[in-house]
Order: structure tokens, then sequence, then C-alpha cells
């Protein structure tokens, strides 16, 4: 029942030379579902969303595709993706409205403009103007309303909010919980863990070419590690500090400032520190690959 996935892979393999970009991902992704596809730098997110499309071709494995074998099917399965890759290629001298006809033409589906038109509008994307005088938030747009255009049935996108302010986030957040509610399947990749908590429904973390763990995003948010900078009135010895569990002290700047990485709940140590001369506090928000670099390095040296 191949048909109950929008994509289902098995055994996938695929080297450059030799270098093994995937080695042997099983993934599937559900009709309608949100899935979040993480992974630090180099783990093989391009290389599989590329294998997906047969814009690359992989050594072993199967691939379904909306119940189609992309290598066989290619058109076919194009025909019914919205796909955002990391940098879209756009002719410099077209305006927005010009390379949005011409990827119009390229899909072999009908357009509704009204559609687009709102897209445009949403995003506060100005048609008349040249991609060479766009700032990298407006391409990352262009790409975006190119691959909602088509209403299409599966969605592919490589970090869909890449470059782009907080309010545009959201309003993309709110685009593609509206596609999913007219059935659209949605798997994109993303460094960033908002905007995993904001749309996926699944997480699904790849590393070095193979699928290392399957969660629900809140079981993601609760192994982030959080980073906080305090600075006190005066100096301070800090033993009941270091004493706290999952609370590491990163470094010493001097006696009058700390920073702390925490992992887990914070309430102990906001407990500890009001018996302190806090004169601030900034909590500073860590990236995936720094939550995945902790995470993993603590499991190696666990089996170590
Ligand atoms: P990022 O988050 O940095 O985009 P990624 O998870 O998308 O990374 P891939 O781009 O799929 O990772 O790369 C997986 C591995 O394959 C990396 O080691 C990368 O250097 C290598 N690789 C990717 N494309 C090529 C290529 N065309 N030729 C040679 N090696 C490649």
């Amino acid at each position: 029942m191949s048909e109950f996935f929008a994509i289902d892979i098995k055994g996938l393999k695929k080297s450059y030379g030799s270098v093994q970009a995937l080695r042997g991902v099983n993934l599937s992704v559900k009709r309608g579902e949100i899935l979040g596809f993480l992974g630090p730098n180099g783990a093989g997110k391009t290389t599989t969303i590329r294998c997906l499309l047969d814009l690359i071709r992989p050594q072993a494995g199967t691939i379904r595709v909306l119940g189609l074998d992309p290598a066989k099917d290619p058109v076919a399965v194009r025909s019914r993706i919205g796909y955002l890759p990391g940098e879209l290629n756009l002719e410099s001298n077209q305006t927005v409205k010009a390379a949005l006809q011409y990827f119009a033409d390229l899909r072999g589906r009908k357009i509704d403009w009204q559609y687009v038109h709102q897209l445009i509008e949403r995003l506060e994307l100005n048609p008349e103007l040249q991609i060479k005088n766009l700032s990298k938030g407006n391409k990352q747009k262009v790409g975006i309303v190119q691959a909602l255009m088509s209403k299409p049935d599966l969605l592919l996108l490589d970090e869909p909010t890449s470059g782009l302010d907080p309010l545009m986030q959201q309003e993309v957040y709110r685009l593609l919980r509206e596609a999913k509610a007219d059935g659209t399947t949605i798997f994109f990749s993303s460094h960033i863990i908002s905007e995993v908590e904001a749309i996926a429904e699944r997480v699904v973390i790849i590393r070095e070419g193979v699928i290392v763990e399957e969660a629900e995003p809140q079981q993601l948010i609760n192994m982030a590690l959080r980073r906080y900078r305090v600075r006190f009135r005066e100096p301070i010895e800090p033993l009941a500090i270091t004493e706290l569990a999952g609370v590491t002290i990163i470094d010493q700047q001097s006696n009058n400032e700390l920073i702390l990485q925490v992992e887990g709940e914070v309430d102990h140590l906001i407990k500890v520190l009001s018996s302190y001369p806090v004169s601030d506090l900034q909590s500073e928000s860590l990236s995936l690959e720094e939550v995945f670099l902790a995470h993993y390095q603590k499991e190696q040296g666990g089996e170590q």
C-alpha cells in the first residue's frame, strides 16, 4: 500500500566517489503529514531530496514518491511536487513576474493565478523588481511562491525560511499549514528548532548518511540545551551553581560573569541564582548543530 505514503524510501545508498553520502536510508512520510528532516551539515539531507526528484540516481535502494518510481516516471513525479532548493537558479535580468511565469510554464499543471497573486501579496514581494535587485530574503520568497504556485500534492523544501525575517517566517508557516489543510504533504529540511516546533508533526534526524532518530518535535525541544550568560553585581563564588545537576560552566569571563549550559529544565538554576546578586541574565539559543553535537558526543562518550 505505498499510496498510503507520499514518500517511501528503503535502503537508499548514494556515494560521490569515495564519499558515502547515504548509507542505507529508510524513511517514510504519510500522505498529508508535515515531516521535518534534520541533521548537521553534510548529513545527507539534500542528497536524499535530490534522489526523490531523480536529479541524481542512488546506487542502491528503492524510492516511491506518491506511489511512483522517480527513476521511471520523473516527469509525472515532478509535475506533482513543489520543490524549494537550497539555492534557486534564477535569471538575473528577469522580473519576479517573468520568473514566476517561467516556473508556471515548466509545470505540467494549470496554475491558479489568483492564488499566486495572493502569495505575492502575503509575502510582500514586488513582482516588477528584477531578480538581480532582490535581497537574499526576497529571492527566497520567489522560491517559496514557485514551490507553492501549482498547489502540489507534495512539497519538498530545503530550509524554507532561510534568510527571512521573523514576521515573514511566521507568514510562511501559515502558508504551509494552509497547504497541509488542503491535503498537501510537506517534507522539509531545517536547522532551526523554532521552525520545527512551529510546523513539524514528526521529526526524522539523519547523521552521516543514516537515520539516527525519529521523534515528536516536543522530544527534540526537551533534548535542547540552553545557554545563559549571567552577570553579577560583585565577584561571586559559584560553588552552589557547579553542584547543580545538568548545569555546566562553559566559560568564566571573570568572577563577575559566567556562561552556563543547561540541560533540561531551568527551574533549579533560577532558584539557586536568586540567592546571588544577579545584575543581568541573557539566554542564548543554540543551533540544532550545537544541540546534536552535545547530544551525540554525550551518547558516544557513554558507550565507550
Ligand atoms: P547541508 O545541511 O550542509 O546542506 P546536507 O545534509 O544537505 O548538508 P548533502 O549536501 O546531502 O548534506 O551532502 C552529504 C555528503 O555528500 C557531504 O559529505 C557532501 O560533502 C557530499 N556531497 C554532496 N554533494 C556532492 C557532490 N556533488 N560531489 C561530491 N560530494 C558531494
